[in-house]
C-alpha cells in the first residue's frame, strides 16, 4: 500500500469478506509499449483505451485510508486479489491519466533495465488500471480515444477508481522522492535503476520514491515518483519535483557496482564517492551492454541531410590534401550512391573537407563522402594523454605512456576514447588533459 495511506493494523488477522458486488468497465491501455514510447519520444499522450466489462466482489469496509482516497480489498472475475482505490472527491480524467502514464513509463523502463541483466535482481512495477462502475455492457471490448473516454466517464458522473494487483508481503520504502535513502534496506539495484532512468531518458526524467515488496530477487513496486524536467508534464503529481528532485536524488546517491557495470555517467550534483555496498553485477555484462547500446543507437539513426551537388567533383581534387581533423562514426551508414562511404559504429575517419551536412573524408586510405550528423568530430578540447602504460582487455584500449587519445564519452570510472583508428574504454585515472596543443 502506498505511503499516503494508513493501513488497518488488524489487516493481517482478518480474512477478506467480499460482501458486495460491483460491475463496470476496467479501462486499460492497449499496445502500451507503443503508446508509451510515443509519449516519451514525442510527448504524444496516451490516446487509446480498452473498455472491458467486469464484475468485482468487494469488501464493504476500506482496509486503508489516505488523504484523498480509500482502499478496498476486492477479487476480480478470475479470482485474483486486487485493490480498488476510490477517491473522496471528483477528479478529472486527465489527472488520473498522469498516474497511468507514470506507471506505464516505469513498467516500460524497468523492462529494458531487466533485459540489460546487469543485476541478479529484477524490478516489476505493478500495473494501474481504471474502473468505472457501470451496469451496461455497450462499450465492452471497445477501444476509445481519450476524448471518447472522457465523455464515457463524464456520462457516469463518477470519478473512476484505480485498480491494482494486491501486494502481499512486507511493504518497504527504499528511496523517497527527495533524496532520502533507507540505509537498513539498501538495495544497489534500485538505486542504480533510478540513476539509469535519468541516463536512459537523456536527462529528461528520473524515477524514484521506490517502494514495494521484495520476494526472491524480485521487487514488486508501486506508487513511484517521476521527476520530469518539463514543468508542463505531470503537473498534478505532487511527488514530481522536477529538476530539483533530480538534483536531490543525486546529492545523496552513491554509484554502486550496478551503476559501474552500466557505465552510467554522473550527474553534476553527485559529490559522494562510489560505494561497494550491495549486489555485485552479473558476469560478462560488458559485451551485452555494448550490444544493447549499439542496438538502441540503430533505432535512433539520424536521417542524412540533402547532399550538395559539387561534392563528387571535389573528391578527386582532395585526394592528396592534408587532413583537417578526425571524426568517429556514432551511427552505421550504408552507402547508396557513388562515392558515398559506408560507416560502422566507431569507425574513425580523417576529414578532408566539410560542406553543409556532408563531409569528405578518408577511411583506410579510401576517400568518400558521408553525412556529418552520423559522426562526432574529435576536437582539441577532448584531447588527452596517457600518463601511464595500460594493458586493456576486451573492449578496453591498450595505452603506452604519452599516447594521445580523444575522449568520446564518460561512463562511470571509464572514458570511451579514440586512439588512432581504435575506439574503446580506458580508466579515467590513467589519462590527463593535454594543454595548448595543435592538432
Ligand atoms: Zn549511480
Amino acid at each position: 500500500m502506498s505511503r499516503d495511506m494508513m493501513v488497518d493494523p488488524l489487516l493481517s488477522e482478518k480474512e477478506p469478506q467480499y460482501q458486495t458486488q460491483v460491475s463496470g468497465y476496467i479501462i486499460t491501455v492497449p499496445n502500451e509499449t507503443t503508446q508509451i514510447r510515443k509519449f516519451l519520444a514525442s510527448n504524444q499522450r496516451i490516446n487509446q483505451f480498452l473498455f472491458q466489462h467486469s464484475t468485482f466482489r468487494v469488501e464493504l469496509a476500506p482496509f486503508a485510508k489516505g488523504g484523498e482516497r480509500l482502499a478496498f480489498r476486492a477479487i476480480n472475475g478470475y479470482g485474483e486479489r486486487i485493490v480498488l482505490k476510490r477517491f473522496f472527491q471528483q477528479r478529472p480524467l486527465t489527472m488520473l491519466l498522469e498516474t497511468i502514464e507514470r506507471q506505464l513509463i516505469c513498467i516500460y523502463l524497468a523492462n529494458i533495465f531487466n533485459k540489460l541483466n546487469v543485476s541478479p535482481n529484477k524490478l516489476h512495477f505493478l500495473p494501474n488500471y481504471l474502473f468505472i462502475p457501470n451496469p451496461t455492457k455497450e462499450l465492452d471490448g471497445k477501444v476509445l480515444t481519450l476524448e471518447q473516454t472522457e465523455q464515457a466517464v463524464a456520462a457516469t458522473c463518477r470519478t473512476p477508481n484505480f485498480v491494482e494487483p494486491y501486494l502481499n508481503g512486507y511493504f518497504i520504502k527504499y528511496i523517497d522522492n527527495n533524496g532520502w535513502i533507507n540505509e537498513s534496506e539498501f538495495h544497489s539495484t534500485l538505486h542504480a535503476f533510478a540513476h539509469w532512468t535519468w541516463v536512459h531518458t537523456k536527462g529528461t526524467l528520473l524515477i524514484c520514491d521506490i517502494q514495494g515488496v521484495n520476494a526472491n530477487n524480485k521487487f514488486y513496486l508501486t506508487d513511484p515518483a517521476l521527476h520530469h524536467i518539463d514543468q508542463n508534464k505531470f503537473i498534478y503529481s505532487e511527488t514530481n519535483l522536477g529538476e530539483v528532485g533530480i538534483s536531490q536524488f543525486f546529492r545523496t546517491h552513491q554509484c554502486n557496482a550496478i551503476c559501474q557495470g552500466l557505465h552510467l555517467p554522473k550527474h553534476k550534483e553527485q559529490v559522494l564517492p562510489d560505494t561497494t555496498k550491495g549486489t555485485t553485477i552479473n558476469p560478462n555484462v560488458d559485451a551485452r551492454i555494448k550490444q544493447f547500446y549499439q542496438h538502441s543507437h540503430q533505432q535512433n539513426t539520424p536521417i542524412p541531410p540533402s547532399k550538395p551537388s559539387n561534392l563528387l567533383l571535389l573528391i578527386n581534387k582532395l585526394l592528396f590534401a592534408p587532413t583537417i581533423g578526425k571524426c568517429v562514426a556514432l551511427f552505421p551508414f550504408t552507402a547508396s550512391a557513388e562515392r558515398e562511404m559506408s560507416l560502422r559504429v566507431d569507425d574513425v575517419i580523417e576529414i578532408l573537407y566539410k560542406s553543409d551536412g556532408w563531409w569528405i573524408g578518408k577511411k583506410g586510405g579510401i576517400p568518400g563522402i558521408f553525412p556529418s550528423n552520423f559522426v562526432q568530430e574529435l576536437l582539441e578540447k577532448f584531447l588527452f594523454v596517457a600518463i601511464e602504460d595500460f594493458s586493456g582487455t576486451k573492449g578496453m584500449l591498450s595505452l603506452t605512456k604519452g599516447d594521445r587519445i580523444y575522449l568520446l564519452a564518460k561512463s562511470g570510472n571509464l572514458y570511451k576514447a579514440v586512439k588512432g583508428p581504435h575506439v574503446g574504454f580506458i580508466p579515467k585515472i590513467i589519462c590527463a588533459k593535454v594543454q595548448n596543443v595543435t592538432m
